[in-house]
């Protein structure tokens, strides 16, 4: 190896060697209750997938059907070969089923943040995170060039005293949080923080990842969860999650999104999504328009699983949401619990450090829709099982 690269063998090394490594599974099937994984059969508790609309027949069917339409490339950026009226669909139907003014695309929730956060804020601005706040949003607000204050997790309090000693510093400030925070399965009290930034008049932008599709009447987002309708400024989304495709979307004022169009960078010079990817989102907001059944379905299976778990034993945090972390603590039991659980036929994820805090490893249970009562049984036979071996549970 020629001597300007070995810097990087010794860097994965040394991954490898503090337990950082990521080895990354092979999937041989489509994302479902059960997946093929390495070759193996498997129980899935680690998708995003949470209504099972990633290989759902009405997506699959639009996707094919826009690719007889319209092809399977964009051509360019929307703002350069125009947009096809596909997208423009989209913009407007997502709007119409969360109950805002106006909404625009993206080809990715990490995207949508990439472009939003710098188009709101920049030098000589402060914005004021949930210390948990995704990577996506740490990324977009250094892209910003805003000066970046951090407040305890979930707590108003502190982010009100963040707000008050240093409001006068700065020309602006954009107020961020995850909406529900995938790592604990909790939820950002956003009636308290609207408050707050109401009370002080500063910018509230919320990243609803992990509640679009999931909380709200039908799904709706963590904006109709707190009936804040026409309140929070700024609500980033993803398709690629409960929706089951692939992009980003931000959600609000007609006159914030106009400005997205005119400013945010990866719309302006990345080009769109695709058009079987397009047709596919708009096949997940009919099939979350016409019946809230598949989200009730998951919110029972969430709530049967986690009462379930409480009964054998287990600690399941502070989860609010179909999110289930199974907390063990040490890092090393956890990846043997996982390890474990994959030989019973159980495929979950182990988090430990840094992803999670020192101390607060843990298995994250992601249940979806797509398990009958059966599967979410075996599962907690599973549980059972490798709990006691490793003494976990009595
Ligand atoms: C997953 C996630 C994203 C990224 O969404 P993609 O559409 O997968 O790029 C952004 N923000 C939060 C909070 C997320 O959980």
């Amino acid at each position: 190896m020629s001597k300007r690269l070995v810097w990087i063998p010794e860097e994965i090394e040394k991954l490898k060697s503090e337990g950082f490594y990521n080895k990354i599974r092979t999937l041989s099937s489509p994302q479902g209750a059960w997946l093929v994984v390495d070759g193996k059969r498997v129980l899935n508790f680690c998708s995003n997938n949470y209504l099972g609309l990633a290989n759902h027949p009405k997506l699959v069917s639009a996707a094919k059907k826009a690719i007889d339409d319209f092809g399977v490339g964009p051509g360019a950026v929307r703002s350069i070969a125009g947009t096809m009226d596909l997208h423009l669909e989209l913009e407007k139907r997502l709007a119409t089923f969360k109950g805002v003014e106006a909404c625009i695309s993206f080809q990715s929730g990490f995207m949508a943040n990439l472009a939003t956060i710098p188009c709101l804020v920049g030098k000589g601005d402060a914005i004021i995170s949930d210390e948990l706040n995704h990577a996506s949003i740490i990324d977009g607000s250094r892209l910003s060039g805003a000066t970046i204050l951090r407040y305890n997790h979930t707590d108003a309090k502190h982010l009100e005293s963040q707000i008050k000693t240093n409001q006068d510093k700065f020309r602006r400030m954009l107020v961020i949080t995850d909406g529900v925070f995938s790592m604990d399965g909790d939820m950002a009290p956003l009636d308290n923080i609207y408050e707050i930034t109401n009370k002080y008049d500063v910018m509230l932008m919320v990243d609803d990842a992990h509640g679009e599709g999931v909380v709200g009447k039908g799904g709706r987002g963590i904006v109709d969860h707190f009936n804040l309708h026409g309140k929070v400024d700024v609500e980033v989304g993803t398709m690629s999650k409960a929706f089951g495709v692939m992009g980003g979307m931000v959600a609000g004022k007609s006159i914030i999104i106009e400005w997205l169009r005119q400013r945010g960078r990866p719309f302006l010079f990345s080009s769109a999504a695709t058009p079987a990817d397009v047709a596919a989102c708009l096949a997940a907001v009919d099939v979350l328009e016409q019946s809230t059944e598949l989200v009730d379905k998951l919110w029972q299976n969430g709530n049967y699983f986690k009462s379930e778990m409480k009964k054998l034993g287990f600690d399941t945090g502070l989860s609010q949401t179909p999110i289930t972390p199974v907390m063990l603590g040490d890092a090393i039991l956890a990846r043997e619990f996982s390890r474990e659980l994959y030989e019973e036929g159980v495929f979950a994820m182990a988090l430990g450090f840094p992803t999670v805090p020192l101390g607060k490893a843990r298995i994250r249970v992601m249940i979806s829709a797509t398990h009958s009562k059966e599967d979410l049984d075996l599962s907690l036979q599973a549980f059972a099982k490798v709990g006691k071996k490793l003494g976990v549970i009595a």
